[in-house]
């Protein structure tokens, strides 16, 4: 089987609708989102629509959270797009003037929907989460988290168990951590083809669709091929370039929207 592994889209639709495209163009049986949906971008109705129709499930990242609730530990720019974001999506209460002109149910539905997004999926040898086994919505996995903070990798490879392969977003950089612990960056791969040897247990990101942070502005997204009893046979790490000045243009054309958010989707970072 071949499952789309698609994360932190961020509403960025014009991103998420090239991804969606290449995913098309290849044999993929299944799209699922490892959270972060919403939050930074211009186009969160849009994106949410189509995670709801496009992918099997989708994680609740630290973003989605931020929205519905409250933005915890966000930057000014972050917590006033995530404000922003929530104005977007909130269904106006029935008589108000923000209610009239304005499809209701539709709003409802799609509220509803980011408030069921789960907080861990697992299925076969693997585990999703948006951040880490410890804590699923909010903690970092960090490419040099190996060098670094090697008890800190520990720790969070002995919460995957029983599982074997962890899936997470979080960080917006692809790769793979091995439990060494060593980071193997994307971009270093050939032909970005990680290859299982057998019963290693991994955690793989797949980068990030809308705001990728490796200084690599490509939308990242990544193709995961397993075989009999969900076992993991590879992954694919895909970039794409986008029409990023699309995005770019929405977000200068929105006041809550800092000019910033769209300067570093132009860098990458
Ligand atoms: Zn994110």
């Amino acid at each position: 089987m071949r499952t789309a592994l698609i994360s932190d889209i961020h509403s960025n639709l014009s991103a998420f609708e090239t991804v969606l495209a290449d995913i098309d163009s290849r044999k993929v049986d299944r799209i699922v989102s490892l959270g972060d949906i919403i939050g930074y971008g211009p186009d969160p109705k849009e994106c949410v629509d189509l995670v709801a129709k496009r992918c099997e499930w989708s994680l609740m990242g630290n973003h989605d959270f931020g929205v519905l609730y409250e933005p915890t530990n966000f930057n000014a720019a972050a917590e006033s797009a995530a404000y922003w974001t929530r104005r977007q999506l909130e269904p106006p209460a029935n008589g108000t003037a923000e209610a009239a002109g304005y499809d209701r149910e539709e709003a409802v539905r799609r509220w509803n929907f980011l408030g069921s997004l789960r907080v861990r999926v697992t299925w076969g040898p693997f585990l999703s989460v948006h951040g880490s086994p410890r804590r699923p919505i909010n903690e970092y996995i960090f490419p040099e988290d190996p060098l670094n903070s090697a008890k800190k990798l520990k720790d969070i490879f002995a919460r995957i168990k029983p599982s074997r392969v962890c899936l997470v977003g979080h960080t917006h950089v692809p790769g793979v951590f091995t439990d060494d612990p060593d980071f193997l960056p994307a971009a270093e791969m050939a032909d970005g083809l990680y290859t299982f040897s057998g019963k290693e247990m991994v955690i793989v990101n797949p980068g990030s669709v809308g705001q990728p942070r490796d200084l690599d502005p490509r939308a990242s997204y990544a193709i995961l091929e397993t075989g009999d009893a969900d076992e993991p046979v590879s992954v694919t790490f895909i970039r794409l370039d986008y029409d990023i000045e699309r995005t770019v243009a929405k977000i200068r054309a929105t006041e809550e929207l800092n000019d910033w958010l769209g300067e570093r989707l132009l860098q990458g970072r």
